[in-house]
């Protein structure tokens, strides 16, 4: 086989080859997309509580299945043991949670004069969902499965570096009793598979998750068809830390460091009120000097390696040898490693407090005040989410209301919950997912009046 035709699957730790899974091309896309369609149809027409039923066996499949899911995440994808159980159990909740919502997908009755008007919730049909390395298992799970409790049907297409725990979801949606070509992954290249995907006449929606630079371009292509999107993108987020702020909790490297920095919303901009400027640089320099990176089987281990050897290149470009920086300690040898860093020396309008990195590196830039705190937060094309910590709860509120970002959070660095809203303004993305709204995404809303008036006297 040509390398066009498959894709070889690395384990990040140790480069050694963990799979070869056949590459999808379009017309394998079209055959899924033709299989969803047929599956689709009976899936919609099937009563609510008998999807939810079978949502809900497919997450206690998928529960006793949580090791092995785990295991196969920490092999081709390098995340941590703990981290990958965790993963695995949120794609397991997330099908209870919506299961739920299939039994209460409701419509509306509106008052009018003359009849009833009433309102349904109707599915897409098929929706084409395009996930990314970074976390493949719940990024899978937050386009795929509200999707299917709406009444569509799903084709997904993994990143090409991490299609395994994908492909292992499809086969447990089978075993639980999911129609036949009703949850379909197709591994395959971004340009080949994704393209053929989103460029699909009868592919009714894509979910896409990844850069903004190709989000930008599936938008476009989509645009051509007028077929709606949702677009989780890029991120800069900032941690904004007061003077009077809990230091300590407000500086955790792990808001950075989570997922060795691959994390869209990764707090990489650490803006800092001046007076505490230096405490601050001490305290995260000791962090730094604490984490450990290294197998991320062990369960000692805090911070894994970078997905591949393109984003190890890509993370080194904006870290010369040479700059003022904090630095913790990586592994040396095969594997794609990176050691914590925070850059002390950068410029706020410099490539890498501007830019998404996507590895453990962040930077230290000082503020005077809170509206000099607002504008370098805001400064920025993107605006997924943030941190901010003060113990002066109207400082609190009006700074949450300033900045500009779909996911904030206050005195915390919360993560992504699936029962909450997630999504991202400015080139962050478009739509949400996630929270008690998700599946109104994968439905049109149709209108229907019904008239009382009777036979003409
Ligand atoms: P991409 O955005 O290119 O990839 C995301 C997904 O889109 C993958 O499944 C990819 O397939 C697919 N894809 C690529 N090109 C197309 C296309 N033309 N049409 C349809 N689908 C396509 O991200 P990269 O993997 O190239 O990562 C580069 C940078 O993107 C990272 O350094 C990071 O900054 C950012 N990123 C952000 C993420 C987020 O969660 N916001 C997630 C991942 C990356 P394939 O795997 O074959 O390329």
């Amino acid at each position: 086989m040509s390398a066009e035709h498959e894709l070889e699957v690395l384990n990040p730790a140790t480069e050694e080859v963990v799979a070869t899974v056949p590459a999808a091309d379009a017309a394998d896309v079209d055959r899924a997309v033709a299989r969803a369609a047929v599956a689709q149809r009976s899936w919609a027409a099937a009563a609510p509580a008998d999807r939810a039923r079978l949502l809900r066996r497919f997450a206690d499949v998928v529960d006793t299945h949580i090791e092995e899911l785990a295991q196969l995440e920490v092999r081709e994808a390098g995340h941590l043991l703990g981290n990958a159980r965790w993963e695995a159990g949120n794609a397991r909740d997330l099908l209870l949670y919506a299961a739920g919502g299939a039994e209460r997908l409701l419509g509306k009755q509106i008052p009018v004069p003359g009849g009833w008007n009433v309102t349904f919730q109707e599915p897409l049909g098929v929706v084409g969902v395009i996930a990314p390395w970074n976390f493949p298992m719940p990024i899978a799970a937050w386009g795929s499965f509200p999707a299917l409790a709406a009444g569509n049907a799903v084709v997904l297409k993994p990143a090409e570096t991490t299609p395994l725990t994908a492909l292992r979801l499809a086969e447990l949606a089978l075993d639980a009793g999911l129609p036949e070509g009703l949850f379909q992954v197709l591994p395959g290249y971004g340009h080949i598979a994704g393209r053929a995907l989103v460029d699909h006449p009868d592919v009714a929606k894509i979910v896409f998750t990844g850069s903004t630079r190709t989000g930008r371009e599936v938008m476009e292509r989509c645009a051509r068809l007028v077929k709606p999107v949702t677009l989780e993108l890029g991120g800069k987020s900032p941690n904004i830390v007061f003077a009077d702020a809990d230091l300590k909790r407000a500086i955790d490297p792990f808001s950075f460091l989570d997922n060795s920095g691959q994390d869209c919303c990764a707090r990489t901009r650490i803006l800092v009120q001046e007076s505490v400027h230096d405490e601050v640089r001490d305290l995260l320099a000791d962090a730094l000097s604490t984490v450990v990176v290294g197998d991320p089987a062990d369960e000692k281990t805090q911070m894994g390696p970078l997905i591949s050897r393109q984003q190890l290149d890509r993370v080194r470009s904006f870290v010369p040898d040479d700059a003022p920086a904090l630095r913790g300690s990586a592994p040396d040898g095969p594997g794609f490693w990176f050691a914590p860093t925070v850059l002390t020396g950068e410029r706020h309008d410099s490539a890498a407090a501007c830019e998404e990195i996507f590895g453990p590196v962040a930077v230290l830039l000082p503020f005077t005040d809170e509206q000099d705190a607002i504008r370098l937060a805001n400064d920025t094309p993107y605006g997924l989410a943030g941190s901010l910590w003060t113990r002066d709860l109207g400082r609190a509120l009006r700074v949450s209301q300033a900045v500009r970002a779909g996911n904030l959070s206050v005195n915390s660095h919360s993560a992504v919950r699936y029962w909450t809203p997630f999504g991202g303004l400015k080139q962050s993305g478009v739509g949400r997912e996630l929270g008690p709204d998700a599946l109104a995404a994968f439905t049109e809303t149709k209108n229907v009046f019904i008239s009382t008036e009777g036979p003409a006297q």
